[in-house]
């Protein structure tokens, strides 16, 4: 049994100064979250002195987990050297060329702050770029926190998308369409029917935040397919999936080529960042070579490229993928024994170092994880808490590996899903 005095009195502060006391609302967990002191390799500590193998890792990022050395010397020798100058530096075309010759998307990129900054901005891209207006999402894709991603669920395609936050005038999402995940019927229906003033269809090629949910036989080819037929661009939001699933991210795990990409997440190495990039004819449309406009204080911020760099050198040197894939799938394995033996009707769902119990059926799409029991994975989750386990706090949110998970940290692991899981 973990104890959190500290961590209650410090949220009792907290949500005083802070809208419900945290800075994202992912981390406000019920009734009080933990505070962190400190987090190394897989572990992370909280001011009470406990401390959790961490599967919830930033939610993404921490790939090669919490204050990895290498990444931390690169950073002190940029802090050396200052860490914002508002000039140019080696340091951006470095990455980006690297970027560039993992991803054969990419032709040129422009690096941001965020991802949520990175998808406003391909999708403004994409509409300069086609002069059009409307795009298609996918019903439950996440793609951060700007005004014309932010659309109810449910709101279908045939009607404009309905706001999914107060502050949101319902000018700025009639043009987002939203269709269900491996449903290509209706991503053709709703291109087709609006081919006129159809820009672009943004998707994440793994469904992160809900999940993960795979894409189903050919689904990703049958976008990329429909798109062309259409001149729709195609953005690949791998956010998550870029430098997770593979060195060029779910593009080149499942061999299919979009318009463009947007990056973030782990191309940071724990900082700040976000890409968008694509075809030369598209990224030309960008300020101040073209008139599609796009600016940042902090964009390409040195430490960020800098964590980056080292973080992807690191992926590339180590062949960190193929570990990954087969801790992955030895974890899944572990955990399907353990649901098996207790004949429960959950269901394992993973690829590479992404994995999620979901308590219910197998999903395909986001009204299908709806049925899903989430008051009972709310009751695990605290109960893995309990057995020194942090896991994402919720049933829509992807459990991540790192390099840093060894295996007798996996068996602790299954020990604790053995023990709690009903
Ligand atoms: C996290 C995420 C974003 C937003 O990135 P931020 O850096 O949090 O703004 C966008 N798209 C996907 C797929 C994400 O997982």
């Amino acid at each position: 049994m973990v104890t959190l005095d500290k961590s209650k009195d410090l949220f009792d502060k907290a949500r005083v100064i802070l809208p419900g006391g945290v800075s994202s609302p992912v981390r406000a967990i019920k009734p009080y979250p933990f505070y962190t002191e400190s987090a190394n390799g897989c572990r992370i500590k909280d001011i009470d002195g406990n401390e959790y193998i961490d599967y919830c890792l930033a939610y993404g990022p921490n790939i090669l987990g919490h204050a990895n050395p290498v990444i931390k010397q690169a950073i002190i020798d940029q802090l050396d050297k200052g860490w914002l100058y508002g000039t140019p530096t080696g340091l951006e075309v470095t990455l980006a060329e690297k970027i560039a010759s993992l991803y054969p998307s990419i032709d040129m990129l422009r690096f941001v702050s965020t991802g949520t900054e990175a998808t406003m901005s391909a999708l403004r891209a994409a509409r300069g770029f086609t002069r059009k207006n409307k795009f298609v999402k996918i019903e439950g894709g996440f793609h951060g926190a700007h005004d014309a991603v932010l659309v109810k669920a449910g709101s279908g395609a045939t009607t404009h998308g309905k706001p999914d936050s107060l502050g949101i005038p319902e000018d700025f999402t009639k043009n987002t369409l939203q269709v269900a995940y491996n449903d290509i019927e209706a991503m053709t229906e709703v291109i087709e029917s609006n081919q006129d003033d159809m820009a672009a269809v943004i998707i994440e090629p793994v469904l992160g935040n809900i999940g993960p949910i795979l894409p189903e036989g050919d689904y990703l080819k049958e976008v990329r397919k429909v798109t062309e037929e259409n001149d729709v661009v195609l953005i690949f939001d791998e956010v998550i999936t870029g430098f997770r699933l593979a060195m060029g991210g779910a593009q080149e795990y499942f061999g299919v080529t979009p318009d463009m990409t947007t990056l973030g997440k782990i191309v940071g190495g724990g900082l700040p960042i976000g890409v968008f990039g694509g075809k030369r004819e598209i990224l030309d449309m960008i300020s101040p070579s073209g008139s599609v406009y796009q600016a940042g204080t902090f964009s390409g911020s040195p430490a960020s490229v800098a964590a980056g760099i080292a973080a992807v050198d690191i992926l590339e040197k180590e062949k960190v993928h193929e570990k990954l894939e087969a801790t992955g799938n030895m974890l899944r394995a572990g955990l399907n024994d353990i649901i098996a033996d207790k004949g429960l009707d959950y269901h394992v769902g993973g690829i590479a170092s992404m994995f999620k119990v979901f308590f219910g059926d197998k999903p395909l799409n986001y009204q299908d994880v709806l049925k899903c029991d989430k008051e009972g994975y709310l009751q695990f989750f605290h109960d893995m808490l309990d057995s020194n386990v942090f896991l994402p706090p919720s049933q829509f949110e992807t459990n991540f590996l790192s390099t840093a998970h060894t295996e007798a940290d996996l068996e602790t692991t299954l020990e604790a899903y053995a023990a709690n899981l009903k």
